[in-house]
């Protein structure tokens, strides 16, 4: 087996990577050569931790596995580590032996961010010009490096809860060449394309608050009980999403489903318009969201990828298991 450790990954995998990597696998989803596997996730009762697996077989792709890991909320203040812990087992699908060990913490950031920006890819106007960020965190800064290179963005507006991290999304921008203005909620209508990136359990983003013809990306909302938008943004947007099982049940769809204005055949998988056996976006006013749950499969897709290049490279370290 090949072990590629966290500590590698951040000189082996790129942006562009793990766009292709997860663009490939939502299409494989779509055409059903590719499922994930019911998620588990469990409170261990010890360090108040969350853990589980995510996980999937790629028979397109030729991977299968899953991600084990969670989230440790003293890591930080403790021990120094980050909070978010995991790693990725790869498994030869012809034999059932296990392939391959890679640190999933840096990867987990660049498959969201690939995420949304698949999205954008398909579902974003052509002529975008404004992102809007809501939130500043940890994943924030990879889902706008990612997003800016879809479009020709002109200008990064962002609003987050704590407005001291906002200086993130600053310097993503800066680094881009862009500027960066702090707006309030009502100003995310000067948006074309929205990402919301929060670990918020109310709804912080109104339907008023989005222009027609605006793309949004909602990717915070993971678990049952969480919520970023809105409900009723859900039932005047077209809405996609990484798998409608985890849409309706995890993902920011839960609501409107849980109210009775959405269903789950109301909402396609993004696959399907990278397949084209949907059209995707239908007009300029129309307001597209994606319910970026986060599957097993995107995680598999870039680890899969990360062995390869660590093998390329002479940098794999191989083991005799
Ligand atoms: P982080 O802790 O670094 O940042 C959290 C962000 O949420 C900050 O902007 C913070 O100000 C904001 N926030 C915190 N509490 C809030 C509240 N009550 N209301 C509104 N905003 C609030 O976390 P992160 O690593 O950036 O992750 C952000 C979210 O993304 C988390 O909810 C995480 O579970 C989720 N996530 C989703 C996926 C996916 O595939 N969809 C993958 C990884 C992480």
């Amino acid at each position: 087996m090949h072990i590629v450790p966290e500590r590698d990954i951040a000189d082996l995998m790129t942006r562009a990577a793990a766009f292709d990597a997860v663009e490939k696998v939502f299409a494989a989803m779509a055409a059903e050569d590719a499922y994930n596997f019911p998620v588990i996730r469990e409170a261990l009762g010890h360090e108040e931790a969350l853990y589980g697996f995510k996980g999937g077989f790629d028979r397109a792709g030729s991977t299968l596995g899953l991600k084990a890991g969670g989230y440790w909320p003293h890591n930080l203040e403790k021990r120094g580590l980050i909070n978010h812990q995991s790693t990725v087992f790869l498994f030869d699908p012809d034999t059932g032996k296990v392939s391959a060990m890679v640190g999933g913490n840096l990867l987990t950031a660049l498959r969201t961010a690939a995420a949304s920006s698949v999205s954008i890819k398909h579902l974003a106007r052509e002529d975008a010009k404004v992102i809007g960020m809501v939130g500043a965190g940890h994943q924030a800064t990879f889902q706008l490096r990612a997003a800016l290179e879809q479009r020709s963005f002109e200008k990064v507006i962002g609003w987050n809860l704590h407005p001291e991290m906002l200086p993130n999304l600053e310097k993503v921008a800066a680094e881009a060449g862009l500027p960066f203005e702090a707006v309030d909620l009502p100003g995310l209508k000067e948006a074309d394309v929205v990402i919301t990136i929060t670990s918020s359990f109310d709804p912080i983003v109104l339907s008023e608050h989005i222009s027609d013809g605006t793309h949004v990306a909602c990717m915070g909302t993971d678990t049952i009980g969480k919520q970023e938008v809105a409900a009723d943004l859900l039932t005047r947007a077209t809405v996609f999403t990484d798998e409608v099982a985890q849409s309706t049940t995890l993902g920011e769809a839960q609501h409107a489903v849980a109210n009775g204005s959405l269903t789950a055949d109301q909402i396609t998988q993004l696959g399907a318009v990278i397949n084209g056996t949907h059209g995707g976006r239908a007009s300029d006013r129309e307001v597209t969201l994606f319910d970026g749950t986060g599957v097993g499969l995107q995680d598999l897709a870039v680890a899969a990828r990360v062995v390869e290049l660590a093998i390329e490279k002479g940098t794999a370290i191989e083991v005799d298991f």
